[in-house]
C-alpha cells in the first residue's frame, strides 16, 4: 500500500481495513481523490507554462500509477515509477513534430500554407506516437490515454466553474 493511500486512509479516519472489499473501496477512493487533484496540476503545467511543479506532480503521478500497477497485476519485471515517468514525460511533450501538431501536410514549397492532405507522421492526429521498450509501449500508451483523459476533465470542470462565475 502506497504511503498516499496510507495518509488518505487515515484522514478518513477508516479504523477497520482488514474486509479486502473495504479495502478496495477505499484504494478506489482514493485514486479517484487524487485523480481531482491531480488533473488541475497537469492542465497548468501543460497548458498553463508551469513548469515549476513537475517534480511534485511527476511525484503524484507516480502514487496514482503504481495503484494501477497493482490492481491491473502488471508484469514483476515493470516498474510502474518508469512508466509513469516515460507517460508523464511524453504526455507534456506530446506534439507531432512533422506538423507541429497541425495534423495536415504543407503545401510543397510553402511550408506555413496547410493543404488538405493528413501529416505523415501523426495521421493527422497532431501528436506523435509513443516510443517506449517494446514490453513498457502498451503500458506507457495506457498511461498518456489516462493522463488525457484526467486533463479533459479538469479542463471541463474549470470551464464549468467560469461559467459559474460569469452568471448573474
Ligand atoms: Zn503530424
Amino acid at each position: 500500500m502506497s504511503s498516499v493511500i496510507q495518509k488518505y486512509t487515515r484522514a478518513l479516519g477508516a479504523s477497520n481495513l482488514r474486509d479486502d472489499a473495504q479495502h478496495h473501496q477505499t484504494e478506489v477512493l482514493a485514486a479517484a481523490a487524487l485523480c481531482r487533484d491531480l488533473g488541475t496540476k497537469l492542465f497548468r503545467v501543460k497548458y498553463a507554462g508551469d513548469a515549476s511543479s513537475y517534480s511534485a506532480l511527476l511525484d503524484a503521478w507516480r502514487e496514482i500509477v503504481k495503484t494501477k500497477a497493482a490492481h491491473r497485476t502488471w508484469p514483476a519485471d515493470v516498474s510502474p515509477a518508469k512508466v509513469a515517468r516515460l507517460s508523464l514525460d511524453h504526455w507534456l511533450n506530446d506534439v507531432c513534430p512533422a506538423c507541429t501538431g497541425r495534423g495536415y501536410e504543407a503545401v510543397r514549397g510553402q511550408p506555413t500554407v496547410l493543404s488538405d492532405v493528413a501529416c505523415r507522421a501523426c495521421a493527422g492526429g497532431g501528436t506523435r506516437a509513443v516510443q517506449a521498450q517494446h514490453k513498457l509501449q502498451h503500458l506507457v500508451e495506457d498511461m498518456v490515454e489516462a493522463l488525457n483523459a484526467m486533463s479533459a476533465h479538469a479542463a471541463g470542470q474549470t470551464m464549468k466553474r467560469l461559467a459559474k462565475e460569469v452568471e448573474f
